[in-house]
């Protein structure tokens, strides 16, 4: 296996492996880990991944939609696999035949996926959907209206089996006292529609409510699963600063310098001559652009590493590629490897700096690295894995 050394990503399993470790350190003994895994893996490749946290004894996977989730499904993963969002009826089969549960959100979607697995002969396992307040997708629970009738109209829908109930929490990232006070309302609506389902003689297996926020800011909460998505990828929450687990990011972003010159005072760099030379500088051309996810309003204040020292963009960012100031770093060649994303030495760009640069929040870019960057898999200082989109081994 190899891959042209244009622009990478590099996955390392180690440090995911240390991730797992340090969140399960976080959850009660009897909760359980849901692996969200949608959008490819947050933009880390969900094959590799998701088998990664399976045989780290992850059980449970979240998805966005049945495509990923039958992915998940053909690279061999065998745990329980939850649809966040909306799958049509009309795959009712499918959700069967590859043991896939579907979230139920509304008495009408209920209705509707009922009657085709009526029609087609088959079961679904479902879990309910309350809007506790994120006002998304879900049966409402609120202060002084809860859906109990439509959601037992949907518990008794003949082919569906509920095996399980959870919400989303909106604000567990907001530590200000409004934000802790409307998380503590949505966990209250949710306890409240639970025991008020529990108590007309409806059970689910499975109760969860938790994402990343939620598990570290509300340590006390107690459910059977908690879904964790962002942290699992070292991936810090901004507004915890002094985040007390340690979390090590598992993507790192490499390019390699495919040309240098020098330039003279009044040479003018990029589109829109956006950088004009005010001295004789040396330039590094790196084939990475916004095609690539790295966006274009990273021009100006965005760095990248070069033989261990940082190197500021000059000039606009292309759809292919960019251009770096090296002056000041001796002895730049062709062929280099540039630090995109990652650490070198003591210097070190993450997806949060460049969010902040972007106005943007590290979940967005993390999922915009394009399919045009290959993934290579490392664990161990060796590479397992190489998953490229464009040509297929
Ligand atoms: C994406 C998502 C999560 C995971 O969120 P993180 O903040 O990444 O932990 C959990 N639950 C639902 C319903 C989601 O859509």
């Amino acid at each position: 296996m190899d891959f042209l050394k244009r622009t990478w990503a590099e996955i390392d399993l180690d440090h995911l492996a240390f991730n797992v470790k340090q969140i399960q350190k976080c959850l009660p003994k009897d909760t359980r880990m849901m692996g969200v895994v949608k959008a490819d893996a947050y933009g880390h490749g969900d094959r590799y991944i998701a088998k990664e946290m399976e045989n780290l004894g992850l059980q449970n996977f979240g998805v966005s939609n049945l495509e990923e989730a039958l992915s998940l499904r053909e690279s061999g993963v065998e745990s329980d696999i939850l649809i966040l969002g909306v799958t049509p009826a009309s795959a009712v089969q499918k959700l069967s035949d590859y043991h896939i549960t579907q979230t139920v959100y509304s008495l009408e979607y209920a209705q509707k996926l009922s009657d085709a697995a009526v029609r087609t002969g088959v079961r679904v396992d479902c879990h309910i959907k309350l809007d506790t307040g994120m006002g998304r997708i879900g049966f409402h629970a609120g202060d002084d209206y809860i859906a109990t009738e439509q959601i037992i109209s949907a518990y008794r829908l003949p082919n569906l089996d509920f095996t399980g109930i959870f919400s989303h929490f909106s604000s567990s990232d907001d530590i200000s006292n409004e934000g802790i006070a409307y998380t503590k309302k949505q966990k209250e609506h949710f306890d409240q529609t639970v025991a008020a389902l529990e108590q007309k003689g409806l059970y689910f297996k499975v109760k969860h409510l938790q994402n990343s926020a939620g598990v570290l800011n509300y340590r006390s909460c107690h459910y059977d699963l908690a879904r964790v998505g962002i942290i699992l990828y070292g991936l810090p929450l901004d507004t915890l600063p002094d985040c007390d687990i340690p979390l090590k990011p598992v993507m790192s972003i490499r390019s390699a310098v495919s040309m240098i010159k020098t330039v003279q005072k009044g040479d003018c760099i990029s589109y829109s001559r956006r950088f004009t030379a005010d001295k004789e500088m040396r330039l590094a051309t790196v084939p990475i652009g916004y095609a690539d996810g790295y966006l274009r309003a990273f021009a100006d204040k965005g760095r990248m590493i070069v033989r261990g020292q940082y190197a500021k963009i000059v000039g606009s960012i292309c759809m292919d590629q960019l251009m770096l100031d090296v002056t000041d770093i001796p002895g730049v060649q062709a062929g280099d490897v540039v630090t995109v994303v990652g650490s070198e030495g003591s210097c070190q760009v993450t997806l949060g700096e460049l969010a902040g640069i972007a106005g943007t929040i590290h979940y967005e870019l993390a999922c915009l690295v394009s399919r045009r960057v290959p993934r290579i898999y490392q664990k161990g200082g060796k590479t397992v894995g190489i998953v490229d989109y464009i040509v297929e081994e």
